[in-house]
């Protein structure tokens, strides 16, 4: 009966996309997810824990042309789910986008982008002052209530499909896969301890001793892939940078979203305000970005260290990693800074000070911290390379067993996850997966 064909560990957003794509496009019999929470997708894909983006690069600044393209075919697989779907206004919203320059410097390295990218994405607008006056008032009106006194410009979308409750995306994958195949399971409350090789395939032992067989077994355990790998024996040369983000809550001061032109060295957006698509009236600002102990979010006050975090990191090799980027004036500067929005009284006066680049008039009575909303980005360390990777980690066995560590923009790639994670898994179990009908349906411009 816990016997199944293709076993996915963790039930956030890119294990819940693969088990959705599976029962729809492949002739997989039985698949299974298993997650250690009683809920679907509630650490990096809660609705709480992101940005609710859905990155195609377009306003991206640290993206590179080359990884524009790459991300835009992510992107509009989520897109066009979602709008086939019919999921407008409950799992995708529409508002407006840009990423603003500000000041004489910011403007021309805008200006230069604008040309650059409006050829990776048609239809993309260039903003003037004036422009991004008469659609977010509040990044142009000053302290004083006058105009701000920098120039600024801005590129984007007058109005795009692109905020996402992913929370929601993981919940309804899951129910449509339900639907197709009521044979296909879900296991909530089980934390997965280890994956043990077991006859043909493997047994996936849980924390309480239960156990689930499966031919072939995908990790998308967010934090804990890495620490499930390395309990296999894979993974051995990595470890794990993890970097805490969080937000601030205030009134509802923009339409849409508002990125800043961001540093190419840090691997994740930088600061930037949007409407929660969720807690309605509110502009969510941030998130930040601290280097923290935990592998996720703790539940619980006392909870400052993951054992697990232990076992990856204590290696010359990672703190080189953190030494080097530490010796970055850059980076250094950002991290202290970022240290020092999370000290009590200071914080919120320093934190300030970032977002008024986006909204100028914002001021300290306007701004509450989001009391438990952000999360943990697992960045992933390369030991044998001696650097941080900026971005999604998988590590193939060949034999069974894949691992995704998914930092952002992992949910924006969870279609594209699914779709080149069930290739090899059908690969591997001698089946068919019908990747005609899943790029026609979600990417047709691919079969071109
Ligand atoms: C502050 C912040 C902002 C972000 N903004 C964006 C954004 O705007 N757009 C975007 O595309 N991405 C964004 N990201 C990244 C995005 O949230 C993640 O890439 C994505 O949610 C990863 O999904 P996942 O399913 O791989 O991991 P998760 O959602 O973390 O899911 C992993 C699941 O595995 C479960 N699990 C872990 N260990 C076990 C175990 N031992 N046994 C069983 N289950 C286990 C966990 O409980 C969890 O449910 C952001 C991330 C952060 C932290």
């Amino acid at each position: 009966m816990n016997e199944f064909d293709v076993v996915i560990i963790g039930g956030g957003v890119s294990g819940c996309c693969t088990f959705y794509t599976l029962t729809e496009y492949s002739d997989i019999k039985k698949v299974a997810i298993i997650e250690k929470e009683t809920k679907l997708a509630q650490i990096s894909s809660s609705h709480k824990a992101n940005s609710q983006t859905i990155h195609d690069g377009s306003i991206e600044t640290n993206y590179s042309p080359e990884k524009a393209k790459k991300v835009k075919l992510s992107a509009q697989k989520v897109r066009n789910f979602c709008l086939k779907e019919n999921l407008q206004n409950k799992v995708i919203y529409s508002m407006q986008k840009m990423a603003i320059g500000v000041g004489d410097h910011e403007c021309e390295v805008m200006t230069k982008r604008h040309e650059e990218f409006q050829y990776i994405f048609p239809g993309l607008k260039f903003y003037t002052k004036e422009a991004i006056k008469s659609m977010e008032p509040k990044v142009i009106e000053g302290k004083d209530g006058g105009d701000r006194p920098e120039n600024v410009v801005g590129s984007g979308f007058d109005s795009d499909w692109c905020a996402v409750n992913y929370e929601a995306l993981s919940e309804y994958f899951i129910q449509k896969a339900k639907e197709k195949n009521p044979q296909n399971e879900v296991f909530l409350g089980f934390r997965v301890n280890k994956i043990e090789p077991k006859n043909a395939g493997y047994a996936v032992i849980g924390a309480d001793g239960r156990e689930i067989y499966a031919k072939f077994v995908l990790v998308d355990a967010g934090s804990y892939s890495l620490p499930l790998a390395q309990r296999a024996g894979y993974g051995l040369d990595l470890g794990c940078l993890p970097v805490g983000g969080e937000f601030y809550f205030a009134p509802n001061l923009l339409k849409g979203k508002v990125y800043g032109v961001q540093n190419p060295k840090l691997p994740f957006a930088a600061l930037h305000g949007d409407p929660d698509v969720f807690v309605e009236g509110k502009t969510r600002l941030g998130p930040t970005a601290l280097a923290t102990l935990r592998l996720e979010n703790s539940r619980h006050f006392f909870d400052v260290l993951s054992p697990e975090l232990l076992k990856l990191d204590l290696h010359l090799d990672v703190m080189k990693v953190t030494y080097d980027l530490l010796s970055d004036s850059e980076i250094r500067n950002y991290i202290l800074r970022n240290i020092f929005f999370h000290l009590p009284f200071f914080g919120k006066r320093l934190f300030i000070k970032d977002a008024q680049k986006i909204i100028p008039s914002l001021k300290l009575e306007d701004i509450t911290f989001a009391k438990g909303y952000g999360e943990v980005r697992p960045q992933v360390v390369d030991r044998t390379a001696k650097k941080l990777e900026l971005g999604e980690k998988k590590i193939r066995t060949g034999k069974g067993m894949t691992f995704n560590m998914t930092p952002s923009p992992g949910a924006t790639s969870c279609l594209q996850n699914a779709m080149v994670d069930s290739e090899e898994i059908v690969a591997f179990l001698n089946a068919k997966f019908d990747k005609e009908r899943f790029l026609k349906e979600l990417s047709p411009e691919e079969l071109q």
